[in-house]
C-alpha cells in the first residue's frame, strides 16, 4: 500500500494548515464581530486529537504543519502540542510553522524557537496605534512590536501578513513595506475575502483588488515576478530596489491549483481538501467513533477526491 497521499492529479499532499482555536484575543474587523459566539468545548477537537491527526498525517507524508486559528497562541495548553510536534522535526515532520497576530509573542517567542519553530507569520494591517486598535479592535500595537522584536532576538525568521482595506490602509501599504524592509521581515498582502461572521461591518466597504495595490506600489518601486514558490497560495515579486520579497495572496483566483498540495484541519475536526471545494471529510467523528486505524484509511478517502 502506498503510504504517501497522493492526490488523483499525482500531486503529493504535503502541508496540513491547521487550525487550533475559534478564539481569539482580537476582533479583526474583516475577520470576527464584535460579540462572537464561540463554539461549545466538545465540538473542538482537543489538543490531544490534533496531536493524533497531525501523527497520522506525518506518518503518511505531511512535511510541513502550519498552526493558526483564531489566535493558536492563546489556546490552553497549546504550548505542549507545539513542543510534540517540534519533536517530529527530523523526524518526519521538516517544518512546524505558526500563524499568529503577535500579541503573546513577547512572552512567548523564545519557547516557540526553543520548540522547534523557526518561522512566524505575523499579521499586522497597521503601524499607527490607534488605527491598529481600530482594526482588531482589542489588540496593542506597542505589545505586537515588542514581540516581534523578540522574535527577531530569538532568531525567527518573520512573515508580515497584511490584507489590504480599502479606505483604511491602502495609503499605508508603502509605509509597511519600507518597515518590512528595515527590519527585514518579509511581506505579503492579502485580498480581503468574505469569510466569518463579521456583524454589522460592510464588506463592501473593505475591498480593495491586489491589482489596484500593486498598480500603487509600482509607482514607487520596481516590481520583477518572480518563480519563487512556497508552499502557500502566495505569487510572488521582487522589489529591486530593496532586495526584497513581496508576496500577493488573491484567495478568490484559484490561479495556483496546479501546484497545491496543502489540506486543512479546522478546530472541529473537519477536513477541506481545496480552498475552492467546499468538499470535506469529517475526521473528528472517524477518531471518535473509529480510532486511529479508520482515520488513515478515511486520509486516503478524502485525499482520492481533492
Ligand atoms: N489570528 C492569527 C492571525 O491573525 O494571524 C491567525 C488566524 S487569521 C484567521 C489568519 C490570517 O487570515 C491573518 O493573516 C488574517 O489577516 C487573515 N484573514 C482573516 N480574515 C480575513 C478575510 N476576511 N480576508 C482575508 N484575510 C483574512
Ligand atoms: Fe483574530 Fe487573526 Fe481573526 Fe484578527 S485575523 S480576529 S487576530 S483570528
Amino acid at each position: 500500500m502506498n503510504r504517501q497521499l497522493i492526490d488523483p492529479f499525482g500531486r503529493e499532499v504535503n502541508y496540513l494548515r491547521v487550525s487550533v482555536t475559534d478564539r481569539c484575543d482580537f476582533r479583526c474587523t474583516y475577520c470576527m464581530s464584535e460579540n462572537m459566539q464561540f463554539l461549545p468545548k466538545k465540538d473542538i477537537l482537543t489538543l490531544e486529537e490534533i496531536e493524533d491527526i497531525c501523527n497520522v498525517f506525518i506518518s503518511l507524508g505531511t512535511k510541513k504543519i502550519r498552526l493558526t486559528g483564531g489566535e493558536p497562541l492563546v489556546r490552553k495548553g497549546i504550548f505542549e502540542l507545539i513542543r510534540n510536534l517540534g519533536k517530529k522535526i527530523g523526524n518526519g515532520l521538516e517544518e512546524l510553522t505558526i500563524t499568529t497576530n503577535g500579541s503573546q509573542l513577547e512572552k512567548k517567542a523564545e519557547e516557540l524557537y526553543d520548540a522547534g519553530v523557526r518561522r512566524l507569520n505575523v499579521s499586522l494591517d497597521h503601524l499607527n496605534p490607534d488605527k491598529f486598535k481600530e482594526i482588531t479592535r482589542w489588540g496593542d500595537l506597542n505589545k505586537v512590536l515588542n514581540g516581534l522584536q523578540k522574535a527577531k532576538e530569538v532568531g525567527l525568521k518573520i512573515k508580515i501578513n497584511t490584507v489590504a482595506l480599502k479606505n483604511f490602509n491602502e495609503d499605508h501599504l508603502l509605509d509597511i513595506v519600507e518597515w518590512c524592509s528595515t527590519e527585514n521581515f518579509d511581506m505579503t498582502i492579502i485580498e480581503v475575502m468574505p469569510m466569518g461572521d463579521i456583524g454589522s461591518e460592510n464588506r463592501y466597504d473593505q475591498y480593495l483588488p491586489l491589482s489596484e495595490v500593486r498598480t500603487n506600489i509600482e509607482k514607487k518601486f520596481t516590481l520583477k515576478d518572480i518563480p519563487k514558490k512556497t508552499a502557500g497560495p502566495a505569487r510572488y515579486c521582487r522589489i529591486e530596489e530593496k532586495k526584497m520579497d513581496l508576496g500577493f495572496i488573491t484567495p478568490l483566483t484559484h490561479n495556483f491549483c496546479e501546484s497545491c498540495n496543502r489540506v486543512r484541519l479546522t478546530c472541529t475536526g473537519i477536513l477541506y481538501m481545496c480552498l475552492g471545494q467546499n468538499d470535506n471529510a469529517d475526521l473528528k467523528k472517524v477518531l471518535r467513533e473509529k480510532g486511529l486505524l479508520e482515520l488513515q484509511k478515511a486520509l486516503f478517502e478524502a485525499i482520492s477526491r481533492k
